[in-house]
């Protein structure tokens, strides 16, 4: 059967936590699935790659350490760029082995709109991948043409969110 292409995207919450769920309930079907966040870089360890090193799950979870251009505005975005494009490309060689049922690409999307990932290297990933392979992509402002390829399109519109109305810090085990 074809794999499809999912898109978590918008301004809410949710993107990763709908993802990591979705990936977690394939591998409790016993799907083979890598889970890999871009751009997480400055926050301590996620709950994910703490979830996923507990697991007995068939799921990898790998985390690239680059921080967010939001989280540090003065960083060399040239520098951020070229290493972003090695991970990107890491993951790519990961895909193209053929060992996954579903791959999540966390916060690519992001990777993108900050200019930071050519949008043709993710566009050519979607025509390239494994046709079984199903691929759940995430992150905020996600690119019209990937909108346009991708079967399942989700956007998490924020309606309140406490870091605005209280200045709520991120909190472990909710936000990371
Ligand atoms: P989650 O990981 O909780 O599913 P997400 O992937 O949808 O959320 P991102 O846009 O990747 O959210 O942001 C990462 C984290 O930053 C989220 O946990 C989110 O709650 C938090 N966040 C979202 N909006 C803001 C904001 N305006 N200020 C500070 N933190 C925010
Ligand atoms: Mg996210």
């Amino acid at each position: 059967m074809r794999g499809m292409i999912h898109v978590y995207t918008g301004n809410g919450k949710g993107k990763t936590t709908a993802a990591f769920g979705l990936a977690t309930r394939s591998a409790g079907h016993g799907k083979r699935v890598l889970f890999a966040q871009f751009l997480k870089g400055g926050r301590g360890e996620s709950g994910e790659i703490l979830a996923g090193r507990a697991s007995t799950l068939k799921m990898k979870v790998i985390r690239f350490a680059e921080i967010h251009p939001r989280f540090d505005p003065t960083v060399d975005r040239e520098e951020l760029a070229r290493k972003v494009q090695a991970d990107f490309e890491e993951v790519r060689q990961e895909i193209l082995k053929d060992d996954y049922d579903l791959v999540v690409l966390d916060e690519v999307d992001n990777c993108v709109s900050q200019d930071l990932l050519p949008i043709e290297r993710l566009l050519a990933l979607l025509e390239e991948k494994p046709e079984r392979l199903e691929l759940v992509l995430t992150g905020r402002g996600a690119d019209p043409r990937v909108i346009e390829r991708a079967d399942y399109v989700t956007e998490m519109k924020k309606i309140k969110h406490p870091a605005e109305t209280e200045g709520t810090p991120a909190r472990k085990g909710i936000e990371f």
